[in-house]
């Protein structure tokens, strides 16, 4: 196993209701198969969401991870389970080496990852562009940028004080009036602001979808008045960090969809069982990522083509870094729509260090 220091630039910088983002520092794991075949994963550090710094994630990898690992020869789901096992907490370094499992799997099997986890890559992925959240003219510059680009769907972040809110959002459908919109709140609202202004939004008719994470994540009870308040679907994001949240959620009703990323989850194995979990409750789900590299996005892209219950796609984060070293690997985009290349695997190549070298 090798782990190598990532540090990429936003061409933007990335503003949410928790943490404004203006560069991606994370950590890339190659894992070397008996027989040769290497399979790559990435990880991000990512404070607000994990917990993880990239010296953390490193830690994690090369420490108790890499342990388990090297206990013997299983199947890949052996190795997969080894891995979540392996400590408490570190999402995103499991995902990194969980991702890098299957990658390796898929590419012994000569297939691509959607492939082999029971899907295809023939059907585009139909995605969005998320909208940082600033003041209400440069946001709609940015909707109007991103509708210029042939994104037909946008995410919006939100979650401030909600008359502002409602300006930002009133500027963005003036700005971009043919897209779909997402709201993400980040957490950003009490129960009461969230049923306030998604109901004025309902009343002002406004081309809204979803409404991501209103309240606070451990909010379950708040969660689900604000779903039962409101006509518009309510997601789950911050709330679901695996298979454990998604029954609670999905048992107490208390969203209508949720949102799976692999870092927040451990891994591909713990997102399909999220995926699982919320088909059988009869709600599906949207895969996102955190602020992160390419390999990450592409491997969730995978899982997104591979399970039936995933419907919705919000992967743009490897849009926003400047990363030229990666920058036609995985996949390509064409507006809203992502096309995974038909490789082995995820379709990443050993990259030479001194392209990944950070600055
Ligand atoms: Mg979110």
């Amino acid at each position: 196993m090798r782990t190598r220091p990532y540090e990429g630039r936003l061409r933007a910088p990335f503003v949410t209701a928790r943490r404004r983002v203006e560069t991606v520092t994370g950590v890339l794991v190659g894992i070397e198969l008996a027989d040769g075949t290497v399979g790559f994963g990435s990880a991000a550090e990512t404070y607000a969401v994990t917990g993880e710094s990239a010296a953390s994630i490193t830690a994690a990898v090369r420490g108790p991870i890499a342990a388990a690992l090297t206990e013997g020869s299983r199947p890949v789901r052996g190795h997969a389970e080894a891995v979540a096992g392996a400590c408490v907490a570190n999402a995103g370094a499991k995902a990194a080496v969980d991702v890098a499992l299957h990658d390796a799997w898929a590419r012994q099997l000569g297939i691509p990852l959607a492939t082999a986890l029971g899907g295809d890559v023939a059907t585009p992925l139909h995605g969005d562009m998320t909208i940082s959240l600033t003041d209400p003219e440069d946001m709609a510059a940015r909707a109007a940028g991103a509708a210029d680009r042939g994104h037909d769907t946008l995410k919006i972040k939100l979650g401030s004080d909600w008359r502002v809110d409602l300006e930002r959002l009133r500027a963005v459908v003036d700005a971009a009036p043919d897209a779909a919109l997402r709201l993400d709140a980040n957490q950003g609202w009490d129960v009461k602001t969230a049923i306030r202004i998604i109901t004025a939004i309902e009343e002002a008719g406004l081309p809204v979808q979803l409404v991501e994470q209103p309240v606070d994540r451990r909010d379950l009870t708040g969660l689900g008045e604000v779903t039962r308040a409101v006509g518009t679907p309510i997601m789950a994001d911050e709330a679901v960090s695996g298979p454990e949240d998604a029954l609670d959620i999905v048992a107490g009703r208390c969203a209508d969809l949720l949102n799976i990323k692999l870092a927040k989850c451990g891994g591909i194995r713990q997102a399909l069982a999220i995926a699982d979990i919320a088909a059988a409750g009869g709600i599906e789900c949207m895969v996102g990522a955190m602020m992160e590299p390419r390999i990450s996005v592409t491997a969730a892209a995978h899982v997104a083509a591979a399970h039936p219950n995933i419907t919705l796609l919000d992967l743009d984060s490897a849009e926003w870094v400047d990363d030229p070293g990666l920058a036609d690997k995985g996949y390509s985009m064409d507006g809203s729509l992502m096309r995974l290349h038909e490789g082995p695997g995820i379709g990443f190549e050993e990259l030479s260090p001194t392209e990944r070298t950070p600055s």
